[in-house]
């Protein structure tokens, strides 16, 4: 049975002592109130040691943002997939659409970072997913296959076991607009036929595949009701513990 997961992705947002805090107002919510599905947050690299301090590690679940595509050396301001790992996080987001637009991330140093991630035992929350302009021109489905086929099909059936896959329709991220749950599903139903055809049904049938883009405590029980969808990426939402809370509880009865 795959899992179901709410994993939110705090970006470049609050400042440490504030990362902390809300972690800790989190971790004291789910303690009190038992989530029915996985939950992980994604911190900024400095967060990482100190939110791991606060957190109960069988509750909720830490990782990064990012990684570098290289081991380790003379990279000025990069973090290795291994010093993610010290912190005590155990995840982290890669290929998300602002790294792949902002900082040039192509599939080739997506497919390196992905390698060095599993490398070290961390499991990967991968971001794939179409512009406006794609949607417009019906071609997300090739979008998406594209994105998949450059930086993961050189995995083994091993190594995809610890892939979580987030489908993020880039129109929808942090603009408010939602794709509706049959859009999510439509898309989530192909890629889910797309890993069974290289990795086969089983890892087809096991992998998580969360939606991402504007999801609310409002939207999040629909969309999450549908059968080829296994919870959400969230941006916005993750950053007030009411909200991410409402979307956790978007699992429960
Ligand atoms: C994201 O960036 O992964 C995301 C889903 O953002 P938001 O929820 O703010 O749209």
């Amino acid at each position: 049975m795959r899992k179901k997961i709410v994993a939110g992705n705090w970006k470049m947002n609050l400042n440490l002592q504030e990362g902390v805090a809300l972690a800790t107002e989190l971790n004291a919510a789910l303690t009190a109130d038992k989530p029915n599905c996985d939950v992980v947050i994604c911190t900024p690299f400095i967060h990482l040691a100190s939110v791991a301090n606060v957190l109960d590690a069988n509750l909720i679940g830490l990782g990064a943002e990012n990684c570098a595509d290289k081991v380790s050396g003379a990279y000025t301001g990069e973090v290795s997939a291994a010093m993610v790992k010290s912190t005590g996080a155990q995840y982290v987001i890669l290929g998300h659409s602002e790294r792949r637009a902002y900082y040039g991330e192509t599939a080739e140093i997506l497919k390196e970072k992905v390698n060095l991630a599993l490398a070290n035992g961390l499991k990967v929350i991968f971001c794939i997913g179409e512009v406006l302009e794609e949607r417009e021109a019906e071609k997300q489905n090739e979008v998406v296959k594209a994105q998949l086929e450059g930086s993961l099909f050189d995995l083994t059936a091993e190594q995809f076991s610890n892939i979580i896959l987030a489908y993020e329709p880039v129109w929808a991220i942090g603009t408010g607009k939602t794709a509706t749950a049959e859009q999510a599903e439509e898309m989530h139903a192909f890629i889910r036929s797309t890993i069974a055809d290289k990795f086969g049904a089983e890892a087809a049938e096991n992998v998580s595949i969360l939606y991402g883009g504007s999801c609310k405590p409002s939207n999040a029980k629909e969309i999450f009701a549908k059968p080829n969808v296994d919870g959400g990426l969230i941006g916005g939402a993750a950053l007030k513990c009411a909200d991410f809370k409402g979307i956790i509880d978007a699992w429960k009865a």
